[in-house]
């Protein structure tokens, strides 16, 4: 849903003169929809009685926790805002959360494991790279997409963990049903991520906007044992920008006359949505700042830009244009199917048989939970620790392991390279969602999915019947035809990367190795 304006009224600028007379479009008054007017304030306008009391509300909006993000010099002061407001519009004509856990995954982890508390923990493991850190860990200058091997080279005693996805996706859920007690409108942007509008839920909580974001932020702080990063806005683009603000833990209201104080210093590409090409666009239309763009004309943004590039612009100045998709029906926990063997192996046939097999895997548990994927990642593992994955995006959600097994095979082609030496592969479904949501279509699709899934709700009755593996897909053949590891596995020593005396990357001695997890 999108487009719900509070106020259907001209946009202005500062700077820009009204027309003469007053009184109609841009005289300085902007109608909203329940149709009384609303002074469009511009630094030393006259000030009716509403934006009196959106003035009051704004001052009522500074909490204690937002004056301690101002004595650490994080928010801006009056004067870094040279400019008056692109357009005033009140304090909240919307009032709207984002709501941020504070590195979420390495959090659930010290949360979990008090012992982790306090020290560098890193998520990403079974991958090789950082997937998340603590704050520990990110002072210490790790990033995000880190390689572990430099990891271990920059903090020697950090402590690096498998991801678990299952947990982080259960506490995730967790995390927006206490949201959803404040209010039902509550969008499930990210695992760790939401958006909530709280408009009109001041009279039923018997709190002010600021209040009630202050709860929702207490509340997930004292349930999870870490924090989360809040912000109020009168939009989705400015209490992004909000809860952005001060990290880690911050609280930090933005009422809609002060939005262009937050805008002034800070680069386009910060606001969310603009991206490296609209970025490159905006420099060379000489735009640097968020502020520089909101106070650009409206004309002026329509005829360069198309339409979420105006909403963005909008909610710049202080509209909300940008709706909530608030339906809770995709989860985001991911399956995940990895399986090394040995000897690595070279032959394409044999590698993508075990691509498949995992994929059969991970499609079987996928249909035990009644979930689809929308997404999955296929990945290959060379035996000297370097990993080559790709992205694969469905039509429709699935877990038919032939659908994704076609989806796959060209994938397969691009990252195989036949000079190397393969040791593991996995595949990892996501985007999941509840197979039992069905929609109708025109062409007989459904139909057809349909009786598909009866063919494997056979199959999958006759291995929990006779045995996981009683049937399979014959692109998985001949991982079921040789043995997964030759030699007793127990006996594999895990090794590091260094090569020894006489070997070069892909010509190593015959020493067998351990790669990654076994699930
Ligand atoms: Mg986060």
């Amino acid at each position: 849903m999108r487009g719900r304006l509070p106020i259907d009224g001209p946009l202005r600028r500062e700077g820009e003169e009204p027309p003469e007379g007053g009184g109609g479009p841009g005289g300085g008054h902007a109608l909203n929809r329940r149709g009384s007017k609303e002074r469009v304030w511009r630094g030393g306008g006259v000030r009716t009685e509403q934006s009196r009391r959106d003035e009051e509300l704004a001052r009522s909006a500074r909490l204690p926790q937002q004056g301690a993000a101002r004595q650490a010099g994080s928010a801006p002061r009056r004067s870094d805002a040279m400019a008056a407001p692109p357009v005033a519009i009140g304090s909240f004509p919307r009032a709207m959360i984002h709501i941020d856990a504070d590195a979420f995954f390495a959090s659930v982890e010290q949360a979990r494991n008090p012992e982790l508390r306090g020290r560098p923990v890193i998520t990403g493991k079974e991958r090789n790279i950082v997937a998340s850190m603590s704050y520990e860990a990110k002072a210490l200058g790790i990033q995000r997409g880190t390689p572990l091997n430099e990891v271990k080279r920059i903090c020697p005693e950090a402590v690096l963990l498998p991801s678990d996805y299952e947990t982080y996706s259960l506490l995730s859920k967790r995390f927006f049903s206490i949201v959803r007690r404040y209010t039902p409108d509550v969008e499930e942007y990210g695992i760790d991520e939401c958006f909530a509008d709280i408009t009109g839920m001041r009279r039923p909580l018997k709190m002010s906007y600021p209040r009630i974001a202050a709860a929702i932020k207490e509340e997930l702080d004292t349930s999870f044992g870490f924090t989360f990063s809040t912000g109020l806005a009168p939009n989705k683009t400015v209490a992004k920008i909000a809860s952005k603000w001060k990290k880690p833990s911050g609280l930090t209201v933005i009422p809609g006359r002060d939005i262009h104080r937050y805008l002034a210093g800070m680069p386009v590409e910060k606001v969310w949505g603009i991206g490296p090409h609209t970025t490159a666009y905006l420099n060379k239309l000489g735009i640097r700042t968020a502020l520089e763009f909101a106070q650009k004309d409206e004309g002026w943004v329509q005829e360069r830009f198309s339409k979420p590039f105006y909403e963005t612009w909008r909610e710049l100045n202080g509209y909300s244009a940008i709706g909530l998709e608030t339906e809770e029906k995709e989860t985001y926990a991911s399956i995940q199917k990895v399986k090394t063997f040995t000897p690595p192996s070279s032959d394409p046939e044999f590698v993508f048989a075990q691509l498949s097999k995992n994929v059969e895997n991970a499609t079987m548990k996928a249909r035990r939970y009644h979930l689809a994927a929308h997404r999955a990642i296929c990945f290959l593992k060379t035996q000297d620790y370097r990993g080559d994955g790709a992205e694969m995006r469905f039509s429709r959600a699935t877990a038919f392991p032939h659908e994704i097994i076609r989806a796959m095979e060209p994938v397969f082609r691009r990252l195989f390279d036949p000079r190397e030496r393969y040791r593991s592969t996995g595949v990892v479904l996501f985007k999941l969602i509840d197979d039992t949501i069905t929609q109708p279509d025109l062409f007989g699709v459904t139909a057809r999915i349909e009786r598909v899934a009866k063919v494997y709700e056979a199959a999958d009755g006759i291995r929990v019947k006779y045995g996981k593996h009683t049937l399979f897909l014959g692109s998985s053949f001949y991982a079921h035809s040789f043995a997964q590891h030759l030699g007793e596995r127990g006996d594999v020593p895990e090794r590091r990367e260094d090569l020894f005396k006489g070997e070069t990357a892909r010509q190593r001695l015959g020493i067998p190795m351990f790669l990654g997890e076994v699930k």
